[in-house]
């Protein structure tokens, strides 16, 4: 189940414009396009394959557009290598803004990011986001093949590359249902594919990229029960032996979260397991999850 829903109640309330974050996917898309204000430094790394260690550091940060408004304030958080963490907290806390910060799209104000415990900005950008794969929860799909659209995570991926990241992807069924099989063209001009499947060729293009780290913005929107079996079957695949940042929303992948990060305002509110958490009294995280159980 998803952890969004009328019978939620009060989470439903929190989370309530939560639809309203189709629009962060789109301006990741539109960051794509942007590049961070500070330069690398002359020691830029890219030799070193990242083991995928994130460690934010009392990081506070603003957007230019927006300076008067403190965005991130004093975030603090360690996500160690392999480990799933869990971003929750209501519409415009700034969870999208933290995998916008790990992405270099912005230069934070205060703080420091690092990244296998280098600081961030020593990282030479590309060498950077080769090492980290985005799934949003509305995948946008580029005019072309499905081939195309999978190795757009490997240019130079062999066929049988493809094909494997497809079948891990759970996608391959689908894709060998098309007269054109991989040849299919997608995108405006293309064939319409679901929110399900779109996702799982966004999957195998994560899968063929072989990222250390990982951002995953979880869908709220209910796909269908099958469709959503197979995306998140695709998912736990993908995100095993990488560090995945999740801004998360349904209650599987909170409870099974290495650290949950409660984001409010901008602020951590609370951080741990969901054990730990649930033995806050009167902690956010355990109100949650009372209405969320008296409500199921
Ligand atoms: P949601 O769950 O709705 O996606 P969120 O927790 O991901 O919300 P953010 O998208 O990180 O929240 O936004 C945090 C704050 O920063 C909000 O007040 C938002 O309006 C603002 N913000 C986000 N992107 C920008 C931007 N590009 N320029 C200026 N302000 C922004």
């Amino acid at each position: 189940s998803t952890f969004v829903g009328a019978s939620f109640g009060g989470i439903a309330e929190l989370y309530a414009q939560i639809q309203k974050a189709v629009g962060a996917t789109e301006r990741v898309f539109e960051l794509l396009e942007e590049t961070p204000e500070k330069i690398n430094s002359n020691q830029s790394i890219t030799t070193e394959k990242i083991n995928g260690n994130v460690t934010f550091k009392n990081v506070s940060f603003s957007y230019p557009s927006r300076k008067e408004i403190q965005v991130l304030k004093d975030v603090s958080f360690t996500a160690n290598f392999g480990q799933k963490i869990a971003i929750v907290g209501p519409s415009g806390a700034g969870k999208s803004t933290i995998s916008s910060l790990l992405l270099r799209f912005y230069d934070i104000e205060g703080g420091q990011i690092l990244i296998d415990n280098k600081n961030i900005y020593d990282f030479d950008l590309e060498n950077l986001r080769g090492n980290m794969s985005i799934v949003p929860q509305d995948v946008i799909l580029f005019g072309g093949s499905i081939r195309e659209n999978i190795a757009y995570g490997k240019p130079n991926a062999t066929e049988e590359e493809i094909f494997k990241a497809a079948k891990q992807a759970n996608a391959l069924d689908f894709v060998n249902g098309f007269p054109e099989k991989f040849d299919t063209l997608v995108g405006e001009r293309g064939i319409k594919l679901s929110g399900g499947q779109r996702q799982r060729i966004a999957i195998a293009r994560a899968l063929l990229k072989n990222p250390s780290i990982l951002i995953l913005d979880e869908a709220t929107s209910s796909l269908d029960s099958e469709s959503e079996k197979l995306v998140q079957e695709a998912l736990e695949t993908l995100m095993e032996g990488r560090t995945s940042i999740i801004i998360a929303h349904r209650l599987s992948t909170i409870r099974n979260a290495d650290v949950i990060l409660v984001l409010n305002e901008g602020r951590i509110s609370e951080q741990g397991t969901h054990k730990e958490l649930l033995a806050i009294e009167n902690g956010v995280y355990k109100n949650l999850s009372n209405l969320q159980f008296s409500n199921s």
